[in-house]
């Protein structure tokens, strides 16, 4: 890690040029438990690789962390099945919204990608197939506690609730896939498992923790615990580049230019490998539904502390 890195002083100077935007954007509206969110809400906090956490602004608001939920649900997939999981989804960025269901039938049923909708719902069948009795929600809860080292870490019943209730484009989408059997299990507890699991709730703090074993090749670098191996953090950290921000991953690469997983709650992950994992949360979203100004954040951070894969 540079030496020479004042973390603190680079992400209260972000806070402070970020705060005049606060407001731009559109607060998620599908859901009537996120379209209350205050747009004025903002985090910007760095875990390091030795477990310490650098940050501005809310840091122990909890969201809804939704989306990236999915790369903890991915995590578990890949322990389960391996190589194999990539006969069911691809791995190539989709260029459409993440809920789009127009590329599917092109397609026949294989979503392109596991962090759109259609994908993730097939991540979440593959991690039911695979689960034991705890279950695959039980599963993906566990993990994210075990690596955020917060037992605080819940799945908000109202979200879930309401997810079920507004989710018809979900819905459509794994019955659409059942009909191409990409589906294993039966859709209806598919379709609970996936919206309980957008319904997770943690902090920005909390989060940034979490993502911190993707930064240290899929090990916890305070505590040793391995969550995956080193061949499968690299490709997580891959598929976050290319597909973390839908059809805006191209400009979050060339604006921010770190591994990054966003979630219609206002949050992003970002990964810096060996030295951290980055979290921004404000609610407000621009056209594709990754936060406005985390996003613009995370690309003040990355030019400030010069931070940038593709940079050396
Ligand atoms: N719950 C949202 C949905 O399924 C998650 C999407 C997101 O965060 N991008 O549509």
């Amino acid at each position: 890690m540079p030496a020479n890195l004042d973390w603190d002083d680079i992400i209260h100077g972000v806070a402070r040029d970020v705060k005049s935007h606060l407001g731009k954007g559109e607060v998620a509206q599908y859901i009537p438990a996120l379209a209350n969110a205050d747009p004025h809400s903002f985090a910007l906090v760095l875990t390091t690789l030795d477990g310490k956490a650098h940050g501005a602004g809310d840091l122990d608001l909890p969201f809804s962390a939704q989306s990236i939920s999915k790369l903890f649900m991915l995590t578990l997939a890949l322990e389960a099945w391996g190589g194999d999981l990539w006969k069911r989804v691809g791995r190539e960025p989709s260029g459409s919204a993440f809920n789009s269901i127009a590329q599917l039938e092109y397609e026949e049923g294989i979503p392109r990608n596991p962090f759109i909708n259609a994908g993730a719902l097939v991540v979440t069948d593959a991690v039911i197939s695979a689960s034991s009795d705890e279950g695959a929600l039980a599963g993906m809860l566990g993990l994210v506690r075990r690596a955020s080292g917060s037992s605080r870490v819940r799945i908000d019943p109202d979200v879930a609730e309401s997810e079920k209730l507004w989710g018809h484009r979900n819905k459509s989408l794994a019955h659409f896939m059942k009909s191409f059997h990409i589906i294993e299990n039966d859709v209806d507890e598919v379709l609970d498992t996936y919206f309980c699991q957008c319904a997770l709730e943690t902090t920005a703090r909390e989060l940034s923790r979490a993502g911190l074993f993707l930064a240290a090749d899929g090990r916890d670098p305070v505590s040793g615990k391995r969550f995956t191996e080193v061949g499968r953090s690299t490709r997580i950290n891959a598929l976050m580049m290319m597909c973390g921000h839908y059809d805006m991953s191209g400009d979050f690469a060339y604006r921010v230019g770190l591994p990054g997983k966003s979630g219609v709650g206002g949050g992003i992950l970002c990964i810096i490998p060996g030295v951290g994992s980055l979290c921004a949360f404000s609610p407000a979203l621009n056209r594709s539904g990754n936060s406005l100004v985390g996003t613009r954040a995370l690309e003040l951070f990355a030019r400030r502390a010069g931070m940038n894969v593709f940079r050396r």
